[in-house]
């Protein structure tokens, strides 16, 4: 998920885990804690397991609590 999109020096990716009921869908909150509503879902996916789980190109804007979340999952 993409928060602040139209403001570069804002943007972070978060990680948020999909809606059981809806496959593909994020669920209603990150795995921060943050609400999804918000934010912009973001159509990369990962090219398989193992693989990192945001953007190459958006690197540098991953949230760290999401990041510490998903490799601890
Ligand atoms: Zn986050």
């Amino acid at each position: 998920m993409i928060e602040n999109p139209d403001d570069p020096d804002l943007l972070l990716v978060h990680a948020a885990a999909s809606e059981p009921d809806v496959p593909g869908d994020p669920g209603p909150v990150t795995a921060c804690g943050l609400g999804t509503g918000e934010m912009i879902k973001d159509p990369w996916r990962p090219a398989g397991s193992g693989q990192r789980w945001y953007p190459q190109a958006l690197r540098d804007r991953v949230c760290l609590q999401c990041d510490k979340a998903v490799r601890l999952s």
